[in-house]
C-alpha cells in the first residue's frame, strides 16, 4: 500500500520500480508526438537512451566543487563553447533551464552597474514569465511594452520605456506564445545608444534558428553577433532536446559574465564560488546534454530542424481548411498558435475533447487583447497528419458541445473573494463546488480555463498559487 511514511525497513527494489511505473501510468507521454508541449522527442531512441546512460554516468558528480570535479569543467566548457560557436560567440555558464539563464542575464544587468532607486527592466507583453519571476526575485521592477497585430515589439516604443532606472532590455528570438520574432537588431540598437544592456530570450528558439539558417531559410539575425545584444539564453532540453535541466546563458562580455557569478565567504565553512542560482546539484544534466549533442551533431539538428518546420507548415495549411480557426502571426520556428473565430467554437473545449482522444493541446489564455488560443510545439517525431485529424475531430466534437457554462456572476465571485480568509481546505471545498478536484488530472478544464479567462492577470495568479497549494496539501 503506498504511503507517505517512510518505511521502516527499506523496501525491494522490483517494488518499488513499479510503483515509479504504476504513477507515471497517469502522466501524458514523454515520446510519441502526442502531447504538443513540455517534451521534446527525436524520434530517435538510441539518442534519448545514450543521454539516459550518461545523465547516470554524471548523476552524483556534484558541480558544486569544479575543482573537486573537473570533468564538468571540461564538459562545460564543451557544451557553452558549442552553443556559442552557432550562436554569435562570448562566453557563458550551463544551467538548469531557461528561467535560470533568464535569472543569471537579469542580475548580471543590475549588477553591472548602479542605478538609482529600483531598477527597471522592459519587456516585451510576450516575453517569457521567467523575466517577472527573476524581477521579483532580484528586487527589480518589470516594464512591459504592448506588443502589435503581428506579436511583436516596436522598437520606438521600447524607446519609450527605457528610463534612467532601466538596467535591462529584452527582446525574444522568438516568444513563446505565437512563435515570432521581434526585431531584434531595432531593440538592441535602442538599447545601445541609451547604454543599456540587451539580453536575447532565444530559449525556445536558439537551438532551432540556427539549423534553419543553414538548411536555407531566411532567418533575421537575433544572436551575439547583433551589435548591442550583451546576452543570450538557448535551452538545450527544448530543440536541443537534451532531458530537462540543460540551458545556456551566453554573455557577449566576460566581465558581464562575472556578474552573474557569486561567491560567499561569509562563513567558517567551504569556500562558495556559484556561476549559477544552485550550489551542490548533479552534473546528470550536464553529462546528458553534452552527449545529446554530440550524438545528434549539426547534421542531424538540421534534419530535426526542417522536419520539425515542415510539420508547424503543414500544421498552418491543415488549420486553415478547418473552418472557425486561424493561426496566430507568423511563426519563424516550428510553434503555432491557434485560435476560433466562431463563438460557438471554443479552444478550451477543443483541448478537452481532444484530450479525451489521446492528445494533449495547450491552452493559452487571453491576455491584452490576445485571444485565448492553443499552442502547439511540433519536434522531429511530429505526426502531422495524425494531429490534424486529431484536431478536426475535436473540433466537430467541441462545435456539438458548445462553448463552456460558466456560472453568471461567478467571475465577479472570484475577483472578489477573500483569498486570504480561505485555508488549503477551504480552498478545496470551493474547487469542489464548481466541479474541480486538483487530484484528478486529465479532467475536463474548460470551464476551468474559461473561468481563469475572464479574469484580471493578478487574480488569475492568486487563485493558481491556492490551487498549487491545496494540490500539494497534506
Ligand atoms: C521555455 C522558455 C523559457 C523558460 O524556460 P524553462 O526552461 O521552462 O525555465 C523562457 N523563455 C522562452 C521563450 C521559453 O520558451
Amino acid at each position: 500500500m503506498p504511503s507517505d511514511r517512510l518505511p521502516e525497513t527499506g523496501r525491494p527494489a522490483g517494488e518499488l520500480l513499479a510503483e515509479l511505473a504504476r504513477l507515471r501510468d497517469a502522466d501524458l507521454p514523454v515520446r510519441g508526438g502526442q502531447v504538443t508541449a513540455y517534451v521534446y522527442d527525436t524520434g530517435r531512441e538510441a539518442v534519448h537512451a545514450l543521454a539516459a546512460s550518461a545523465f547516470q554516468e554524471m548523476l552524483e558528480v556534484n558541480c558544486l566543487d569544479p575543482t573537486a570535479f573537473p570533468s564538468i569543467v571540461a564538459l562545460e566548457r564543451q557544451v557553452v563553447g558549442a552553443v556559442a560557436d552557432r550562436l554569435g560567440g562570448g562566453s557563458g555558464i550551463f544551467t538548469s533551464g531557461g528561467t535560470e539563464s533568464i535569472m543569471l542575464a537579469v542580475k548580471a544587468a543590475r549588477d553591472v552597474r548602479s542605478v538609482d532607486g529600483r531598477p527597471e527592466i522592459v519587456v516585451p507583453a510576450t516575453a517569457h514569465p521567467a523575466f517577472h519571476k527573476a524581477a521579483h526575485y532580484l528586487g527589480a521592477k518589470v516594464v512591459q511594452v504592448p506588443v502589435d497585430s503581428s506579436f511583436r515589439v516596436d522598437p520606438v516604443a521600447v524607446a519609450g520605456a527605457i528610463t534612467a532606472r532601466t538596467v535591462l532590455v529584452v527582446a525574444s528570438a522568438p516568444s513563446y506564445p505565437q512563435g515570432v520574432m521581434d526585431p531584434v537588431p531595432e531593440i538592441a540598437a535602442v538599447a545601445a545608444s541609451a547604454g543599456v544592456p540587451c539580453h536575447v530570450d532565444a530559449c525556445v528558439g536558439g537551438w532551432v534558428l540556427p539549423w534553419l539558417r543553414e538548411a536555407g531559410r531566411d532567418v533575421p539575425p537575433f544572436d551575439l553577433s547583433v551589435p548591442g545584444v550583451t546576452s543570450l539564453s538557448c535551452d538545450l532540453h527544448k530543440y536541443g532536446y537534451a532531458p530537462k535541466g540543460a540551458s545556456v546563458v551566453l554573455f557577449a562580455d566576460e566581465s558581464l559574465r562575472r556578474c552573474a557569478y557569486f561567491a560567499s565567504a561569509e562563513w567558517p565553512g567551504y569556500t562558495v564560488i556559484n556561476a549559477g542560482v544552485q550550489s551542490s546539484k548533479s552534473a546528470g544534466p550536464l553529462g546528458a546534454a553534452w552527449a545529446t549533442l554530440n550524438a545528434v551533431g549539426a547534421r542531424g539538428y538540421r534534419e530535426l530542424a526542417e522536419t520539425s518546420m515542415k510539420a508547424a507548415e503543414r500544421l498552418i495549411e491543415g488549420v486553415a481548411e478547418i473552418p472557425g480557426l486561424r493561426v496566430l502571426g507568423q511563426p519563424v520556428v516550428p510553434l503555432v498558435a491557434v485560435a476560433s473565430d466562431d463563438p460557438e467554437l471554443d479552444v478550451f473545449v477543443i483541448a478537452d475533447e481532444a484530450r479525451a482522444r489521446g492528445w494533449f493541446f495547450q491552452p493559452q489564455l487571453s491576455y491584452q487583447g490576445i485571444p485565448p488560443n492553443l499552442h502547439f510545439t511540433l519536434t522531429g517525431v511530429s505526426d502531422v497528419e495524425a494531429l490534424l485529424g486529431a484536431l478536426s475531430d475535436a473540433v466537430k466534437a467541441a462545435r456539438a458541445a458548445g462553448p463552456p457554462d460558466v456560472p453568471a456572476g461567478l467571475a465577479d465571485a472570484l475577483a472578489g473573494l477573500d483569498l486570504d480568509g480561505l485555508d488549503d481546505a477551504g480552498f478545496g471545498e470551493l474547487l469542489a463546488s464548481v466541479g474541480v478536484d486538483p487530484a484528478e488530472s486529465g479532467g475536463a478544464m474548460a470551464t476551468v480555463n474559461a473561468i481563469l479567462d475572464v479574469l484580471p492577470p493578478a487574480t488569475r495568479e492568486a487563485l493558481l498559487i491556492r490551487f498549487l497549494s491545496v494540490l500539494y496539501a497534506r
